[in-house]
């Protein structure tokens, strides 16, 4: 196995070493066959209706559950109420509000082995992605909880006219949190957990793919001492619950993590009611780029290149999809590659020595493997890991292919495919340009021994996130803060000390004394 190695969060803690998790195997076995049962959740009950059954992505014929979805008519009903609640949370202390997401963080480390079962069963998510998943919504709570308490002291401002003047941070309104399927419960608190603590009540969509780990999720939530009516969880698709919040007039500000092309019937949305300038806050896709000149270590670059691109098998919005190498050490790069591609495990993510899981569903192999059929027909196959027969599940090779350029890629394939493009030394700029021209910004890889190209890249490149020397996949809450520019979102970055700002709105109060 290539993957499981340590990782610190940002605290230092290390528990983010799959092993000191063996003493909990007993517990974590506990739930491999567990039935979990998920529903709309509002006013902090339950709304009943018919299940619909969640099936495993990797053992197509066990079912992990059942969850019902809300209906358009329980969606408007409960933006109804979080508007009722909005002036009562949005008076609560700041303080009392961290400390919920503080309790929240506790228990979701109580519910640790619960929670990495539900994204294996769920999200097909390998063990240690699962420990990642878990400290990242940890992280993501205690991070914007102490964010809020600076943030949110009153600042006093200079009173000339003998007035007395302050300006200070208050919630928006009813804030709308849509997530992606990928980190079914990182990027679900996180969007949460900081609309929450700036006192926005807030509706939140989870994907329809992975809706059980988000009801667990705010069930801990009110366990841990949220309100029941400031929060409301509705499973369901975009074409039922998604666009039916986001044309509500009384939406204040929505989050977004998923397609460029959702972000942008979103954004039409907003823009086409007659209610408040609402702010997008959103986080899509990428055509994220390595550029590996022919100073980099070969051994390195290849270690860096399988974990950026193939790690959770490609379904990060991070990872690598086009490996750019200098010609003078393509050829020994693509050797080292095509070797470390062939030790790769695909197969049962709650294996310890699997490298590479499923992808969530048929829809997403179907549409991969079309892309892998056409590169394959056109010649461009470099390397393809072998899938054992045996399994049955939504499964997808990891592949590497051959590119001539970064324009022949019209789409981002969110899965574990990689394409290659070598280049020659006076090329410099125009594999530059052209990464830039995809209008992506989200991730870039740069592997370099001489500082002078990396600060060339560096200086000319429109990417969120640019790694140097390491892979580029991982970001970590408070050290690394996340997010892309262009058609890879709007920003502010996740994690960082400027996300809460685009939750709130300012007061200045100036009192006659
Ligand atoms: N923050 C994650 C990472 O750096 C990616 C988030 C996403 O895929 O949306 O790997």
């Amino acid at each position: 196995a290539l993957f499981g190695d340590a990782r610190r969060n940002s605290r230092g803690v290390n528990m983010n070493i799959l092993s000191e998790w063996l003493p909990l195997k007993d517990e974590l076995d506990k739930w491999w066959d567990a039935r979990w049962s998920g529903a709309p959740l509002v006013n902090g009950k339950r709304l009943q209706g018919e299940g619909r059954p969640v099936m495993c992505p990797y053992e197509l014929s066990h079912q992990v559950g059942e969850v019902v979805w809300a209906s358009a008519d329980q969606t408007r009903s409960a933006i109804d109420s979080l508007s009722s609640a909005f002036v009562r949370w949005n008076a609560t202390p700041v303080d009392e509000r961290a400390a919920i997401l503080e309790r929240t963080a506790d228990k979701l480390e109580e519910h640790m082995p619960e929670l990495m079962a539900l994204c294996t069963r769920e999200a097909g998510k390998l063990l240690q992605d699962g420990i990642d998943e878990v400290r990242e919504a940890v992280d993501f709570c205690r991070f914007y909880a102490m964010q809020a308490r600076q943030r949110f002291a009153t600042i006093t401002l200079p009173g000339p006219t003998g007035e007395s003047n302050e300006l200070y941070l208050q919630g928006r309104g009813v804030f709308a949190c849509i997530s992606p399927w990928n980190f079914p419960l990182a990027i679900f608190l996180g969007q949460v957990s900081a609309a929450l603590v700036c006192g926005n009540t807030v509706v939140a969509k989870p994907a329809e793919q992975t809706s059980l780990v988000a009801v667990r999720c705010v069930e801990l939530m009110h366990e841990a001492g949220l309100p029941g009516d400031v929060l409301a969880l509705l499973p369901g698709d975009g074409a039922q619950v998604g666009s039916v919040i986001t044309s509500d007039p009384r939406i204040a500000g929505v989050a977004f993590t998923g397609s460029t092309q959702t972000a942008h019937v979103i954004n039409r949305a907003l823009a086409a009611r007659n209610g408040a300038i609402a702010p997008l806050i959103a986080e899509t896709g990428g055509q994220n780029a390595m550029i590996v000149d022919s100073t980099a270590l070969p051994e390195q670059v290849v270690n860096d290149v399988v974990h950026s691109a193939f790690q959770s098998a490609g379904q990060r919005c991070s990872a690598l999809r086009v490996l750019f190498v200098q010609e003078d050490i393509a050829e020994r790069v693509i050797e080292l590659l095509k070797g470390a591609m062939a030790e790769l495990h695909v197969g049962d993510p709650a294996r310890r020595d699997t490298d590479v899981g499923p992808v969530i569903d048929a829809d997403a192999r179907d549409g991969l493997l079309k892309h892998v059929r056409e590169m394959k027909q056109a010649g461009r196959l470099i390397a393809e890991t072998p899938v054992p027969e045996a399994l049955n599940g939504h499964f997808v090779a990891p592949v590497a292919f051959r590119l001539d350029s970064i324009n022949e890629l019209s789409d981002e394939h969110f899965g574990p495919i990689l394409h290659v493009v070598t280049w020659r030394a006076r090329d410099l700029d125009k594999i530059i340009d052209d990464i830039n021209a995809t209008g992506f910004g989200l991730t870039l890889g740069v592997h370099t021994r001489n500082e002078d190209t990396a600060e060339h890249i560096d200086a000319r490149v429109r990417i969120g996130n640019v790694y140097i020397n390491r892979n580029q996949i991982g970001a970590v809450v408070g050290v690394q803060p996340f997010g892309g520019q262009g058609l890879s979102g709007t920003g502010p970055k996740a994690g960082g000390p400027h996300y809460l700002l685009r939750f709130v709105t300012e007061r200045t109060r100036t009192i006659n004394t």
